[in-house]
């Protein structure tokens, strides 16, 4: 390639070259090792940055073995969704005695979630993937805050997704993802129990060969996948913790390719826009038009799922303002530079009806709004103009710090009301 054409070439492609080929050379050098030495890597890749995910399942004594020859200290998390059989979480009690694991913690999903999302909880049987995400992903999200990177029982055995997991894999949150046991098959697995003498799960006897959630775990036949047991009858393999976007085997997504900006980078974006022929009663993450949910208040209020709410110039959020605590993320729209009205409506929510979640700017966001934006309230922005997009990744967008008209009740007008200003400065 020529010089120019690769100086010219944009960072963020640069980045993800060098993001992918990082990732390619711990494959390379590790290929080899085995279980244990594959963990053992891990952890002084990342010291002090990883977490086990354990499910406490039909298999998960093998890894948790080996992370007590490791380090029986790493933190394991199991994600405790209030749907497990009686068997697993006194599994989960026998494991932890046996191994002498110290550092297991128990991952709940959040009462509001489950309150709002799930009240009768049988949101697995209408929409397991939501009923995953609120009782997986979410607590889980939430708990690898911190930490660099967390591993995993997964084997590529198990199904024909699986059939390509590496030993590492770099997912689109910057996180490295372990697969100690991916090359273990089916005998090896067999073998290393019997070998170390694990206890085995009680259902494992009954024909359990995978097993999650009792809803949604049946007995595996002879000949079957051991995860067909798994969401049988769905067109449902995972339970979402191993989605990267949309793949069941990490892909890291080009930073080109996301959009929305939010908590210092560029972040997989769960929401999608409002489109003709969408149902208010079954849409899922996505921006439900302001008239359309006055339109259809009752429909959209019963609706189980996470929704998000768009709000456009000339709508009045003041005949939403009892509903805002529906929507996990509000969308203000900027249709053009020059229209200004999505200030006052961000403003309004923050300051005048507390919303406390995500609103985010989409539409026509350039750099120049974007100070005034976030004085407004709005902590996300839908980006698609390149030189903002390289400033906010850059963290080189202008600050400002003197303020003619003041905004909210901590900024401090300039000039004219010395006292005031001394009073603000002695809050
Ligand atoms: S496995 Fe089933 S019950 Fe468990 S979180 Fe997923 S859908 Fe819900």
């Amino acid at each position: 390639m020529a010089m120019a054409e690769a100086a010219a070439r944009p960072a963020a492609v640069k980045r993800d070259r060098l993001r992918a080929l990082g990732i390619m050379a711990l494959n390379g050098m590790f290929d080899e090792l085995d279980g244990p030495g594959v963990l053992r890597q891990a952890t002084e890749l990342l010291p002090g940055e990883l977490a086990i995910v354990s499910s406490f399942g039909a298999d998960s004594a093998v890894l948790l073995h080996m992370v007590a020859q490791v380090d029986p200290g790493l933190p394991v998390f199991f994600l405790d969704t209030g749907k497990h059989f009686p068997e697993t979480l006194a599994y989960v009690e026998t494991l932890k005695g046996h191994l002498g694991l110290g550092n297991v913690s128990a991952l709940v999903p959040d009462e509001r979630d489950i309150t709002r999302f799930d009240p009768r909880g049988e949101l697995w049987e209408t929409d397991p993937d939501s009923c995953c995400h609120v009782r997986k992903t979410e607590p889980l999200d939430i708990a690898l805050e911190g930490f660099g990177g967390w591993v995993t029982g997964r084997k590529r055995y198990q199904t024909k997704e699986r059939g390509v997991l590496p030993h590492f894999e770099l997912t689109s949150d910057e996180r490295i993802k372990v697969n100690p046991l991916a090359y273990f098959t089916d005998a090896d697995v067999t073998e290393y129990k019997a070998r170390h003498g694990l206890p085995e799960h009680p259902l494992f006897a009954r024909g359990f060969r995978s097993i999650g959630c009792a809803p949604c775990t049946t007995v595996v036949g002879e000949g079957e996948d051991p995860r067909a047991g798994r969401w049988r009858g769905l067109d449902k393999k995972e339970c979402g913790i191993h989605f990267d976007v949309n793949a069941a085997i990490a892909r890291p997504v080009p930073v080109a390719e996301l959009t929305l900006f939010k908590d210092g980078g560029f972040v997989a974006d769960p929401f999608r826009a409002w489109a003709d022929g969408d149902d208010p009663a079954g849409v899922r993450y996505t921006h439900v038009p302001l008239p359309v949910f006055l339109a259809n208040r009752d429909a959209v209020l019963a609706n189980p799922h996470p929704l998000g709410l768009l709000v456009a110039p000339g709508d009045r959020v003041e005949v939403v303002a009892d509903d805002l605590s529906r929507f996990a993320s509000i969308a203000v729209l900027f249709p053009a530079f020059t229209d200004g009205r999505g200030y006052t409506s961000a403003r309004l929510l923050r300051e005048r009806y507390g919303y406390r979640g995500e609103i985010r700017a989409t539409g026509d966001v350039l750099a120049d709004q974007i100070a005034l934006m976030r004085r407004c309230g709005i902590n996300a922005f839908v980006v698609t103009n390149g030189p903002t997009r390289k400033a906010l990744a850059n963290g080189s967008l202008a600050t400002v710090d003197i303020f003619y008209q003041p905004v909210g009740g901590a900024e401090v007008p300039v000039g004219t009301r010395p006292f005031l200003r001394r009073a603000r400065e002695s809050v």
